[in-house]
Protein backbone atom coordinates (compact mmCIF):
# COMPACT_ATOMS: atom_id res chain seq x y z
CA UNK A 1 0.00 0.00 0.00
CA UNK A 2 2.49 2.24 0.99
CA UNK A 3 4.66 1.53 -2.17
CA UNK A 4 1.78 2.32 -4.44
CA UNK A 5 1.30 5.65 -2.83
CA UNK A 6 5.03 6.43 -2.97
CA UNK A 7 4.57 5.17 -7.14
CA UNK A 8 1.60 7.41 -7.54
CA UNK A 9 3.48 10.72 -6.00
CA UNK A 10 6.40 9.81 -8.12
CA UNK A 11 4.23 9.65 -11.49
CA UNK A 12 2.43 13.09 -10.49
CA UNK A 13 5.82 14.49 -9.85
CA UNK A 14 6.94 13.61 -13.00
CA UNK A 15 4.04 14.06 -14.91
CA UNK A 16 3.68 17.57 -13.78
CA UNK A 17 7.34 17.94 -15.07
CA UNK A 18 6.87 16.68 -18.18
CA UNK A 19 3.75 18.72 -18.93
CA UNK A 20 5.55 22.22 -18.10
CA UNK A 21 8.71 20.72 -19.20
CA UNK A 22 7.23 20.36 -22.62
CA UNK A 23 4.76 23.13 -22.53
CA UNK A 24 7.63 25.95 -22.06
CA UNK A 25 9.87 24.02 -24.91
CA UNK A 26 7.00 24.08 -27.35
CA UNK A 27 5.89 27.79 -25.99
CA UNK A 28 8.05 29.35 -24.53
CA UNK A 29 9.20 31.52 -22.88
CA UNK A 30 6.56 31.79 -20.94
CA UNK A 31 5.78 33.20 -17.27
CA UNK A 32 4.81 30.90 -14.35
CA UNK A 33 1.34 32.63 -14.32
CA UNK A 34 0.71 31.67 -18.09
CA UNK A 35 1.97 28.30 -17.38
CA UNK A 36 -0.65 27.91 -14.65
CA UNK A 37 -3.39 29.26 -16.68
CA UNK A 38 -2.40 26.97 -19.68
CA UNK A 39 -1.93 23.96 -17.41
CA UNK A 40 -4.28 24.14 -15.41
CA UNK A 41 -1.91 23.32 -12.35
CA UNK A 42 -1.91 25.61 -9.00
CA UNK A 43 0.22 28.08 -8.22
CA UNK A 44 1.92 26.21 -5.07
CA UNK A 45 2.89 23.06 -7.93
CA UNK A 46 4.30 25.48 -10.83
CA UNK A 47 6.18 27.16 -8.07
CA UNK A 48 7.53 24.02 -6.52
CA UNK A 49 7.86 22.41 -10.56
CA UNK A 50 9.61 25.36 -11.66
CA UNK A 51 11.85 25.22 -8.57
CA UNK A 52 13.30 21.78 -9.48
CA UNK A 53 13.68 22.31 -13.19
CA UNK A 54 15.83 25.46 -12.46
CA UNK A 55 17.49 23.56 -9.80
CA UNK A 56 18.56 20.89 -12.70
CA UNK A 57 19.60 23.26 -15.05
CA UNK A 58 17.19 22.25 -17.45
CA UNK A 59 14.75 25.49 -17.48
CA UNK A 60 16.50 29.08 -17.09
CA UNK A 61 14.92 32.59 -16.91
CA UNK A 62 14.50 34.22 -19.67
CA UNK A 63 14.04 38.11 -19.33
CA UNK A 64 10.99 40.03 -17.56
CA UNK A 65 7.75 41.75 -18.89
CA UNK A 66 5.73 44.12 -17.52
CA UNK A 67 2.28 43.33 -16.30
CA UNK A 68 -0.50 45.08 -15.39
CA UNK A 69 0.06 47.53 -12.32
CA UNK A 70 2.08 44.57 -10.69
CA UNK A 71 6.08 43.48 -10.06
CA UNK A 72 7.14 42.52 -13.73
CA UNK A 73 7.10 38.48 -14.38
CA UNK A 74 9.92 36.49 -15.17
CA UNK A 75 9.89 34.54 -18.51
CA UNK A 76 11.05 30.81 -18.38
CA UNK A 77 12.36 29.02 -20.96
CA UNK A 78 14.07 25.13 -21.65
CA UNK A 79 17.90 25.52 -20.96
CA UNK A 80 19.21 25.08 -24.72
CA UNK A 81 22.67 24.06 -23.22
CA UNK A 82 21.40 21.99 -20.65
CA UNK A 83 22.07 18.31 -23.10
CA UNK A 84 22.70 17.67 -26.94
CA UNK A 85 21.28 15.15 -29.34
CA UNK A 86 22.49 13.61 -32.04
CA UNK A 87 20.42 12.66 -35.22
CA UNK A 88 21.22 10.60 -38.03
CA UNK A 89 19.80 10.01 -41.49
CA UNK A 90 20.93 6.62 -42.86
CA UNK A 91 19.72 8.05 -46.16
CA UNK A 92 20.30 6.31 -49.82
CA UNK A 93 23.97 7.22 -50.82
CA UNK A 94 24.66 8.59 -47.84
CA UNK A 95 24.88 8.82 -43.54
CA UNK A 96 24.28 12.06 -42.08
CA UNK A 97 24.96 12.86 -38.43
CA UNK A 98 24.45 16.26 -36.84
CA UNK A 99 25.02 17.42 -33.44
CA UNK A 100 22.34 19.68 -31.61
CA UNK A 101 21.78 21.15 -28.34
CA UNK A 102 17.94 21.24 -26.96
CA UNK A 103 16.83 23.90 -29.04
CA UNK A 104 17.87 22.37 -31.84
CA UNK A 105 20.43 24.52 -33.43
CA UNK A 106 23.01 22.43 -35.22
CA UNK A 107 26.72 22.26 -33.44
CA UNK A 108 28.39 19.63 -35.31
CA UNK A 109 27.27 17.90 -38.77
CA UNK A 110 29.34 14.87 -40.52
CA UNK A 111 28.68 13.65 -43.91
CA UNK A 112 29.76 9.88 -45.03
CA UNK A 113 29.39 9.05 -48.53
CA UNK A 114 28.14 5.21 -49.39
CA UNK A 115 30.60 3.83 -51.14
CA UNK A 116 30.34 0.98 -53.83
CA UNK A 117 29.11 -1.23 -50.73
CA UNK A 118 25.83 0.43 -50.87
CA UNK A 119 23.90 -0.60 -47.58
CA UNK A 120 25.79 -3.46 -46.63
CA UNK A 121 24.75 -3.68 -42.68
CA UNK A 122 28.32 -3.55 -41.17
CA UNK A 123 29.05 -0.75 -43.23
CA UNK A 124 26.03 1.90 -42.47
CA UNK A 125 26.90 0.75 -38.65
CA UNK A 126 30.93 1.81 -39.20
CA UNK A 127 29.65 4.78 -40.58
CA UNK A 128 27.24 5.73 -38.37
CA UNK A 129 29.53 5.15 -35.40
CA UNK A 130 32.36 6.72 -36.88
CA UNK A 131 29.98 9.79 -37.67
CA UNK A 132 28.69 10.08 -34.08
CA UNK A 133 31.94 10.13 -32.82
CA UNK A 134 33.19 12.90 -35.34
CA UNK A 135 30.10 15.33 -34.32
CA UNK A 136 30.58 14.45 -30.23
CA UNK A 137 34.31 15.27 -30.61
CA UNK A 138 34.04 18.52 -32.89
CA UNK A 139 31.33 19.97 -30.73
CA UNK A 140 33.28 19.68 -27.93
CA UNK A 141 30.70 18.17 -25.44
CA UNK A 142 30.79 15.38 -23.53
CA UNK A 143 29.54 12.00 -23.85
CA UNK A 144 27.79 12.18 -21.00
CA UNK A 145 25.41 15.57 -21.89
CA UNK A 146 24.35 13.70 -25.32
CA UNK A 147 20.65 12.65 -24.05
CA UNK A 148 20.48 10.44 -26.90
CA UNK A 149 21.04 9.02 -30.70
CA UNK A 150 18.29 8.76 -32.89
CA UNK A 151 18.41 7.28 -36.21
CA UNK A 152 16.17 7.37 -39.11
CA UNK A 153 16.24 4.75 -41.87
CA UNK A 154 15.10 3.50 -44.81
CA UNK A 155 13.02 0.61 -43.79
CA UNK A 156 10.25 -0.77 -41.31
CA UNK A 157 11.39 -0.29 -37.60
CA UNK A 158 9.72 -3.05 -34.82
CA UNK A 159 10.45 -1.49 -31.47
CA UNK A 160 11.37 -4.37 -29.39
CA UNK A 161 13.54 -2.25 -26.92
CA UNK A 162 12.81 -3.29 -23.34
CA UNK A 163 13.35 0.10 -22.31
CA UNK A 164 13.75 3.66 -24.38
CA UNK A 165 16.85 4.12 -24.94
CA UNK A 166 17.97 0.52 -24.86
CA UNK A 167 18.08 0.27 -28.69
CA UNK A 168 18.16 -3.87 -28.18
CA UNK A 169 15.39 -5.79 -30.18
CA UNK A 170 14.92 -2.95 -32.58
CA UNK A 171 14.98 -4.65 -35.83
CA UNK A 172 14.59 -3.09 -39.43
CA UNK A 173 13.51 -4.25 -42.50
CA UNK A 174 14.22 -2.81 -45.05
CA UNK A 175 12.98 -4.98 -47.82
CA UNK A 176 14.70 -1.90 -50.72
CA UNK A 177 18.12 -2.09 -49.18
CA UNK A 178 18.12 -5.92 -49.02
CA UNK A 179 17.97 -5.43 -44.96
CA UNK A 180 15.94 -8.55 -43.84
CA UNK A 181 15.27 -8.21 -40.32
CA UNK A 182 18.52 -6.66 -39.02
CA UNK A 183 18.68 -5.98 -35.61
CA UNK A 184 20.42 -2.11 -35.60
CA UNK A 185 20.40 -1.69 -32.10
CA UNK A 186 22.40 -4.23 -31.37
CA UNK A 187 24.95 -3.86 -33.78
CA UNK A 188 25.30 0.01 -33.01
CA UNK A 189 25.28 -0.78 -29.00
CA UNK A 190 28.00 -2.58 -29.97
CA UNK A 191 30.25 0.50 -30.62
CA UNK A 192 28.33 3.03 -28.20
CA UNK A 193 27.11 3.58 -24.73
CA UNK A 194 24.83 6.26 -25.70
CA UNK A 195 21.40 5.90 -25.74
CA UNK A 196 20.12 4.90 -28.92
CA UNK A 197 16.73 5.61 -30.47
CA UNK A 198 15.51 4.44 -34.20
CA UNK A 199 12.35 4.87 -36.51
CA UNK A 200 11.39 4.98 -40.17
CA UNK A 201 12.88 7.89 -41.89
CA UNK A 202 9.78 9.18 -42.90
CA UNK A 203 8.51 9.24 -39.85
CA UNK A 204 11.18 11.09 -38.53
CA UNK A 205 10.80 13.82 -41.09
CA UNK A 206 7.25 13.60 -39.83
CA UNK A 207 8.01 13.95 -36.14
CA UNK A 208 9.73 16.98 -37.02
CA UNK A 209 7.60 18.92 -39.34
CA UNK A 210 4.73 18.51 -36.70
CA UNK A 211 6.98 20.01 -33.99
CA UNK A 212 8.71 22.80 -36.29
CA UNK A 213 7.34 23.04 -39.73
CA UNK A 214 4.18 22.28 -42.09
CA UNK A 215 2.15 20.20 -39.29
CA UNK A 216 2.27 22.45 -36.72
CA UNK A 217 -0.84 23.04 -35.41
CA UNK A 218 -2.81 20.39 -36.88
CA UNK A 219 -3.96 16.76 -35.37
CA UNK A 220 -4.72 15.34 -38.67
CA UNK A 221 -1.68 15.60 -41.10
CA UNK A 222 0.23 13.29 -43.57
CA UNK A 223 3.76 14.07 -43.87
CA UNK A 224 5.19 12.71 -47.70
CA UNK A 225 8.81 12.08 -48.10
CA UNK A 226 10.00 12.28 -51.56
CA UNK A 227 13.29 11.29 -52.07
CA UNK A 228 15.34 8.10 -54.22
CA UNK A 229 12.20 6.47 -52.43
CA UNK A 230 8.77 7.44 -51.15
CA UNK A 231 7.53 7.05 -47.66
CA UNK A 232 4.55 8.57 -45.42
CA UNK A 233 4.26 9.59 -42.00
CA UNK A 234 0.03 9.87 -40.73
CA UNK A 235 -0.18 11.45 -37.80
CA UNK A 236 -4.51 10.54 -36.77
CA UNK A 237 -5.99 12.75 -34.40
CA UNK A 238 -2.68 14.12 -32.99
CA UNK A 239 -1.04 11.01 -33.22
CA UNK A 240 1.12 9.33 -35.33
CA UNK A 241 -0.52 6.13 -36.74
CA UNK A 242 1.65 3.05 -36.65
CA UNK A 243 -0.38 0.02 -37.22
CA UNK A 244 0.32 -3.67 -35.99
CA UNK A 245 4.12 -3.77 -36.40
CA UNK A 246 4.74 -0.31 -37.55
CA UNK A 247 4.78 -0.68 -41.24
CA UNK A 248 1.76 1.95 -41.21
CA UNK A 249 2.98 4.55 -43.87
CA UNK A 250 4.32 2.56 -46.68
CA UNK A 251 2.55 4.61 -49.14
CA UNK A 252 5.62 4.60 -51.87
CA UNK A 253 4.69 0.65 -52.04
CA UNK A 254 0.43 1.37 -52.42
CA UNK A 255 -0.27 0.21 -55.96
CA UNK A 256 -1.18 2.83 -58.65
CA UNK A 257 -1.03 0.38 -61.91
CA UNK A 258 -1.78 -2.94 -61.54
CA UNK A 259 1.00 -4.85 -63.75
CA UNK A 260 2.54 -1.28 -63.87
CA UNK A 261 6.52 -0.86 -63.74
CA UNK A 262 8.84 -3.14 -61.59
CA UNK A 263 9.46 -1.34 -58.17
CA UNK A 264 12.38 -1.76 -56.26
CA UNK A 265 10.16 -3.73 -53.55
CA UNK A 266 10.13 -6.41 -56.23
CA UNK A 267 6.10 -5.60 -56.90
CA UNK A 268 4.81 -3.71 -59.82
CA UNK A 269 3.26 -0.59 -60.35
CA UNK A 270 3.99 1.21 -56.96
CA UNK A 271 3.81 4.86 -56.19
CA UNK A 272 7.90 4.74 -55.84
CA UNK A 273 8.47 3.52 -59.74
CA UNK A 274 6.52 6.69 -60.94
CA UNK A 275 7.59 9.46 -58.67
CA UNK A 276 10.71 8.38 -56.35
CA UNK A 277 13.70 10.13 -57.95
CA UNK A 278 15.48 6.72 -58.64
CA UNK A 279 12.21 5.48 -60.99
CA UNK A 280 12.22 8.62 -62.32
CA UNK A 281 16.02 9.18 -63.37
CA UNK A 282 16.20 5.45 -64.67
CA UNK A 283 14.05 6.57 -67.29
CA UNK A 284 15.56 9.80 -68.77
CA UNK A 285 17.95 9.42 -71.22
CA UNK A 286 19.34 12.71 -70.59
CA UNK A 287 20.66 11.58 -67.22
CA UNK A 288 24.25 12.81 -67.68
CA UNK A 289 26.72 10.64 -66.03
CA UNK A 290 28.93 10.43 -63.07
CA UNK A 291 26.37 13.16 -61.01
CA UNK A 292 24.76 12.70 -57.87
CA UNK A 293 20.75 12.13 -57.82
CA UNK A 294 20.38 14.97 -56.79
CA UNK A 295 22.11 16.84 -59.21
CA UNK A 296 20.46 14.72 -62.07
CA UNK A 297 17.23 15.69 -60.90
CA UNK A 298 17.98 19.30 -61.03
CA UNK A 299 19.07 18.92 -64.24
CA UNK A 300 16.32 17.17 -65.79
CA UNK A 301 14.04 20.15 -64.39
CA UNK A 302 15.86 22.69 -65.80
CA UNK A 303 16.05 20.46 -68.88
CA UNK A 304 11.85 19.98 -68.73
CA UNK A 305 10.82 22.51 -71.38
CA UNK A 306 13.40 21.65 -74.18
CA UNK A 307 13.75 18.16 -73.82
CA UNK A 308 10.22 16.56 -74.21
CA UNK A 309 11.11 13.11 -72.31
CA UNK A 310 12.23 15.19 -69.12
CA UNK A 311 8.72 16.95 -69.73
CA UNK A 312 6.79 14.00 -70.12
CA UNK A 313 8.39 11.92 -67.23
CA UNK A 314 7.70 15.14 -65.07
CA UNK A 315 3.69 15.31 -65.99
CA UNK A 316 3.37 11.94 -65.53
CA UNK A 317 5.07 11.91 -62.01
CA UNK A 318 2.37 14.62 -60.98
CA UNK A 319 -0.44 13.06 -62.30
CA UNK A 320 0.85 9.80 -59.77
CA UNK A 321 1.70 11.53 -57.19
CA UNK A 322 -1.40 13.61 -57.33
CA UNK A 323 -3.70 10.35 -57.56
CA UNK A 324 -1.21 9.14 -54.40
CA UNK A 325 -1.72 12.10 -52.48
CA UNK A 326 -5.99 11.87 -53.69
CA UNK A 327 -6.15 8.15 -51.94
CA UNK A 328 -4.15 9.54 -49.13
CA UNK A 329 -7.14 11.85 -48.41
CA UNK A 330 -10.00 9.52 -49.53
CA UNK A 331 -8.44 6.74 -46.71
CA UNK A 332 -7.27 9.67 -44.29
CA UNK A 333 -9.07 12.58 -44.16
CA UNK A 334 -6.48 14.92 -43.33
CA UNK A 335 -6.66 18.67 -43.05
CA UNK A 336 -3.08 18.92 -44.58
CA UNK A 337 -0.87 17.26 -46.58
CA UNK A 338 2.90 18.24 -46.76
CA UNK A 339 5.31 17.28 -49.39
CA UNK A 340 8.79 16.48 -47.89
CA UNK A 341 12.26 15.31 -48.15
CA UNK A 342 14.94 16.34 -51.11
CA UNK A 343 13.43 15.38 -54.25
CA UNK A 344 9.71 16.48 -53.05
CA UNK A 345 11.67 20.05 -52.12
CA UNK A 346 12.84 20.34 -55.46
CA UNK A 347 10.25 18.81 -57.61
CA UNK A 348 7.63 20.80 -55.53
CA UNK A 349 8.06 24.43 -56.89
CA UNK A 350 6.92 23.45 -60.27
CA UNK A 351 4.75 20.17 -59.82
CA UNK A 352 2.89 21.85 -57.04
CA UNK A 353 0.00 23.23 -58.98
CA UNK A 354 -0.52 20.20 -61.39
CA UNK A 355 -0.06 18.21 -57.99
CA UNK A 356 -3.16 20.09 -56.51
CA UNK A 357 -5.51 19.68 -59.73
CA UNK A 358 -4.70 15.81 -60.05
CA UNK A 359 -5.63 15.39 -56.64
CA UNK A 360 -8.81 17.46 -56.47
CA UNK A 361 -9.44 15.51 -59.86
CA UNK A 362 -8.88 11.94 -58.58
CA UNK A 363 -10.28 12.67 -54.25
CA UNK A 364 -13.60 12.47 -53.45
CA UNK A 365 -15.12 16.59 -54.04
CA UNK A 366 -16.08 16.67 -49.92
CA UNK A 367 -12.45 15.65 -48.37
CA UNK A 368 -10.51 17.15 -51.43
CA UNK A 369 -11.71 20.46 -50.85
CA UNK A 370 -10.87 20.82 -47.34
CA UNK A 371 -7.26 19.27 -47.65
CA UNK A 372 -4.39 21.75 -47.97
CA UNK A 373 -0.97 20.77 -50.01
CA UNK A 374 2.04 22.56 -48.98
CA UNK A 375 5.55 21.69 -49.09
CA UNK A 376 7.37 21.00 -45.79
CA UNK A 377 9.33 24.01 -44.54
CA UNK A 378 12.45 22.35 -42.49
CA UNK A 379 14.88 21.98 -45.74
CA UNK A 380 16.40 18.48 -47.00
CA UNK A 381 17.84 17.64 -44.20
CA UNK A 382 15.10 17.67 -42.33
CA UNK A 383 15.29 13.63 -41.65
CA UNK A 384 18.50 14.31 -39.55
CA UNK A 385 16.51 16.77 -37.31
CA UNK A 386 13.58 14.53 -36.92
CA UNK A 387 15.83 12.06 -35.70
CA UNK A 388 17.41 13.99 -33.34
CA UNK A 389 13.69 14.63 -31.88
CA UNK A 390 13.48 10.87 -30.66
CA UNK A 391 16.05 11.43 -27.90
CA UNK A 392 14.15 14.72 -27.16
CA UNK A 393 10.83 13.57 -27.36
CA UNK A 394 11.61 11.12 -24.63
CA UNK A 395 13.39 13.77 -22.82
CA UNK A 396 10.49 15.98 -22.43
CA UNK A 397 7.95 13.12 -22.11
CA UNK A 398 9.54 11.91 -18.86
CA UNK A 399 10.20 15.40 -17.46
CA UNK A 400 13.71 15.26 -18.26
CA UNK A 401 14.58 11.58 -16.96
CA UNK A 402 17.32 10.22 -18.16
CA UNK A 403 17.61 7.58 -20.76
CA UNK A 404 18.33 3.48 -19.87
CA UNK A 405 21.94 3.93 -20.59
CA UNK A 406 24.32 6.56 -18.24
CA UNK A 407 26.95 6.79 -21.11
CA UNK A 408 29.53 7.72 -17.98
CA UNK A 409 29.33 3.55 -18.23
CA UNK A 410 32.22 3.67 -21.17
CA UNK A 411 34.05 6.04 -19.28
CA UNK A 412 36.39 5.85 -15.95
CA UNK A 413 33.52 7.00 -13.13
CA UNK A 414 36.47 7.58 -10.52
CA UNK A 415 37.70 10.30 -12.97
CA UNK A 416 34.34 12.27 -12.11
CA UNK A 417 34.18 12.62 -8.57
CA UNK A 418 31.60 14.75 -6.70
CA UNK A 419 32.13 18.43 -8.01
CA UNK A 420 31.65 17.46 -11.48
CA UNK A 421 28.59 19.81 -12.03
CA UNK A 422 27.49 16.99 -15.05
CA UNK A 423 27.30 14.63 -12.50
CA UNK A 424 26.05 16.19 -10.14
CA UNK A 425 23.05 17.25 -12.40
CA UNK A 426 22.50 13.87 -13.52
CA UNK A 427 21.95 12.62 -9.96
CA UNK A 428 19.90 15.54 -9.43
CA UNK A 429 17.70 14.74 -12.51
CA UNK A 430 17.41 11.19 -11.53
CA UNK A 431 16.67 11.38 -7.75
ZN1 LIG B 1 7.22 -1.01 -54.26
Amino acid sequence: MAERVKRTVRDLRRGNRASLLRHLYFEGPLSRQELGRDTGLSAGSISNVVGELIADGMVEEAGAVESDGGRPRILLQVAAGYGYVVGVDVGETRVRVELFDLALTERASADLPLSDGGHDVDHVVRLALEGIGTVVREAGVDDREVLGVGIGVPGIVEQGDRAPGDGDGIVVHGQTIDWEAVPLGRLLRAGTALPLYIDNGAKTLGQAEMWFGGGRGSGNVVIALIGSGVGAAVVADGRPYHGASSSAGEWGHTTLRVGGRTCRCGSRGCLEAYVGAEALLGRWPGRPDGVSEESALAAMLAAADHDPHAGALLTEAAEYLGAGIADLINLFNPQRIVIGGWAGLLLGPRLLPAVREFAAAYALRHPGAQTSIELGRLGADAVTVGAATLPLGHFLDTGGELPVRLPAQTRGDADHGGSDPVRNRIARAVR
